[in-house]
């Protein structure tokens, strides 16, 4: 346990560079279906939620970008990396509005974390894919993009036993062509953009993040965050706060588009 929380602390001091680098304990990989996580306020062993397959819906384009304008819902959606703490607390405060949200994990951070998987589906949140490393895909020839999605495909599956319900490109908000057709030949219906950027991965401060969210969200809007960020766990219960005040609720990305 206490290598753990030192390789966890690792993680955090990394948190805000992309280092390759970074240190991978063999400790801390639990295989599927192991003890759950350690962090606090998790004494109790939370219910297994079956993981999601690809959410295919009909009518919708193949680029997802936001849900229905006229209902009472808004996803949202986080760049899954980062320290697991900053992550368990900002699910904590989720789960503790009732609130639900979708997480786009990037494979080398299910590598070092393989345990927030299973907490985050856990929590009643879904899971998706965010890539292997977080690379430009856009840029990449296509074999090397195409495994870049494969890559983080395969850790879910081992994970969880399914791919994950969205594949978001990554570095971009909307993919090319190519990567909508990489991602489909994955297993993804569907390539999930969003409508409302919070900014929040440039660290501007909880207020700000609160704001940009609050003033340029809709109904139906699915918004970019990033785990990993205290300000955005600092702007979350606001932010949550502010869309009740709306009558919006925050839902999983697939209950927000089916
Ligand atoms: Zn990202």
């Amino acid at each position: 346990m206490l290598r753990a929380a030192a390789s966890a602390a690792a993680a955090g001091a990394l948190v805000a560079g992309c280092d390759p680098t970074r240190d991978q304990d063999p400790d801390a990989v639990r295989p599927p279906g192991g003890p759950g996580p350690s962090g606090a306020g998790h004494a109790s062993p939370a219910p297994v939620r079956a993981a999601r397959p690809p959410t295919r819906v009909p009518g919708q384009p193949v680029q997802i970008e936001h849900g229905p304008r006229n209902g009472r819902a808004v996803a949202l959606t986080f760049h899954g990396r980062g320290d697991p703490r900053m992550a368990n607390a900002l699910l904590g405060e989720a789960e503790r509005a009732g609130a639900r949200v979708t997480v786009l994990a990037i494979g080398d951070w299910l590598d070092e974390q393989p345990a927030m998987a299973r907490r985050i589906l856990d929590g009643g949140h879904e899971l998706g894919n965010h890539t292997l490393h977080h690379r430009d895909i856009c840029a990449l020839p296509a074999a090397d993009a195409y495994a870049e999605i494969t890559g983080c495909a395969d850790r879910l599956r081992k994970l969880t036993g399914t791919i994950g319900s969205w594949f978001r490109p990554s570095q971009t908000r909307r993919a090319t062509p190519l990567v909508t057709d990489l991602a489909r030949k994955a297993g993804y219906p569907h390539v999930l953009s969003y409508d409302v950027d919070s900014l929040d991965a440039n660290d501007p401060g909880a207020a700000a993040v609160q704001r940009t969210v609050l003033e340029t969200v809709e109904p139906g809007s699915v918004v970019s965050l990033h785990l990993g960020h205290a300000g955005t766990v600092a702007a979350l219960p606001p932010i949550l706060d502010g869309l009740r005040r709306r009558g919006l609720r925050a839902v999983t990305t697939t209950e927000l588009v089916t």
